[in-house]
């Protein structure tokens, strides 16, 4: 058992920020940074399954999202920050030290910040089982290499879908994204350059119903929403890009979440409704979502646990 006056449970924008603001007050925060076999809590959060990100200011060319988090990384490690490579997997917050356990290693904090992020939404299909990693992927990034002149799906309409369709055109030969209605969610800027770009497809007005292959992807059915016409493409890749879900199952019945599971803070602040829990980043915004917006709210956390600890 070890204890610290700050633990900081996730590793994304969010809680990489909160480390560097926390280590810099001399706090030595404790970071339980996740599991690198995990695709729900991965070190370094959702950023490690992007490519470039554009818009994080101060970053005039761009830079890769591992690479960002990488530096987010080093700079609280330089004002002390300690890092577990692992994952929480339970807590007890109703009594001071708060606990939280990271399989049978116990550490207690006088404050913690929770930020644990988001993760991808799969398609429900039964194939996703078997078929993840083996055609089947949420992280164009990690696995965009793999597709080399194959011809692949992206679904969704988000910006996220666009951007990984965007993205695999550096590789596949063709992209075909489906997307459930005829106009997309995604910014117009974004919009335009899928538009224009010869590799991508429409597909509108459809869902993947089922996945074809049993040791990789041979294909899927697409499945018309209005006519229940179906069409089965001989795709051997296919991006689910769909949306996120907040990675909050830990702190169920003890910190209030909304019905959609992201964690409620006090407006204005990173306040929980336990006195000295704080919540920063995705897990509990589900409006903004963006790196920056994250880190920003890290920093929030980071002073208010700070400022909590003093009174
Ligand atoms: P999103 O904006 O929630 O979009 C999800 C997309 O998936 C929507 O088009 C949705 O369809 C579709 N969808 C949801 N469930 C589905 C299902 N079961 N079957 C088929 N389609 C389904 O999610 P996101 O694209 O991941 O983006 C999340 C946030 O991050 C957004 O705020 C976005 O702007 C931001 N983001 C920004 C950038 C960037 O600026 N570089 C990159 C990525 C993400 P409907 O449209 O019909 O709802």
């Amino acid at each position: 058992m070890s204890h610290h006056r700050v633990l900081i449970i996730g590793s994304g924008p969010a809680g990489l920020t909160a480390a560097i603001y926390t280590a810099r007050a001399n706090l030595a925060p404790l970071i339980i940074e996740g599991e690198p076999s995990s695709t729900s809590d991965q070190p370094g959060g959702q950023l490690m399954l992007t490519t470039e990100v554009e818009n994080f200011p101060g970053f005039p060319m761009g830079i890769m999202g591992p690479e960002l988090m990488t530096n987010f990384r080093d700079q609280a490690m330089r004002f002390g920050a300690e890092f577990v490579t692992a994952k929480a997997t339970n807590i007890d917050f109703s009594e001071r030290p708060f606990k939280v356990w990271s399989h049978d290693t116990l550490y207690t904090a006088d404050a913690i910040i929770v930020s644990t992020g988001a993760q991808s939404l799969m398609l429900g299909l039964p194939e996703e089982q078997y078929l993840l990693g083996h055609g089947l992927s949420t992280c164009a990034t990690c696995d965009g290499f793999f597709f080399r002149n194959h011809e692949i799906i992206v679904v969704g309409g988000g910006d996220s879908a666009v951007e990984e369709a965007t993205f695999l055109t550096k590789f596949a030969s063709k992209v075909t994204m489906v997307h459930r209605r005829d106009t997309l969610r995604a910014s117009k800027i974004m919009q335009d350059r899928a538009f224009a770009n010869p590799k991508i497809e429409m597909h509108w007005n459809a869902t993947v119903t089922a996945l074809h292959g049993e040791d990789k992807l041979t294909g899927a059915t697409l499945t018309d929403v209005n006519t229940g016409e179906q069409t089965l493409l001989p795709v051997t890749g296919l991006f689910v890009a769909i949306g996120h879900r907040p990675n909050t199952d830990l702190f169920k019945g003890v910190l209030d979440m909304e019905d959609s599971g992201y964690l409620i803070t006090r407006p204005g602040s990173t306040y929980t409704n336990i006195d000295g829990v704080f919540a920063c980043g995705d897990v509990q915004d589900h409006t903004y979502r963006q790196a920056v917006t994250a880190a920003g709210s890290g920093c929030m956390a980071a002073i208010d646990a700070e400022r909590w600890l003093e009174h």
